[in-house]
């Protein structure tokens, strides 16, 4: 697995479309970490029952033992979401498109993985959540 920096144009989209890598990581690289409000790992698991984004083949989490980690997700948390075979799209207020692999809600949970604060406020937007102020805090 390569990882892509936060933040750089997604490199399998063959449109015109502007869509932005997050939570691509790496052992071998820092990242961002912190505290991110629990209405957002809310959001993510909501979104990541969504499979339209099937990636080819299984990532595992590099950063632990973790065989096939999973969450409950879906509107109704019931269902089981293996993370690491597929990805979560959210849309900002811009119009910006960002994507991240669904093990992004393991990093953030088990990880400390501070994503975008832009991100974290599309994932919210896209599920409907409105929200004020701060949904990230780096350490
Ligand atoms: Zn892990």
């Amino acid at each position: 697995m390569t990882q892509c920096p936060n933040l750089t144009r997604y490199s399998y989209d063959e449109s015109d479309r502007e869509i932005l890598n997050v939570g691509w990581l790496a052992p071998e690289h820092d990242y961002r970490k912190g505290i991110v409000d629990e209405r957002v790992v809310d959001a993510l698991r909501v979104l990541s029952a969504d499979y339209d984004n099937q990636m080819r083949g299984v990532h595992h989490c590099e950063f632990c033992d973790a065989d096939r980690p999973f969450v409950l997700g879906s509107p109704a948390m019931d269902t089981e979401v293996w993370l690491g075979s597929a990805e979560i799209r959210v849309r900002g207020a811009d119009g910006t498109l960002y994507t991240a692999p669904n093990l992004v809600i393991h990093y953030i949970t088990e990880h400390q993985y501070c994503p975008p604060e832009e991100f974290c406020r599309a994932a919210a937007r896209t599920v409907g959540i409105e929200t004020a102020g701060q949904l990230t805090l780096a350490d």
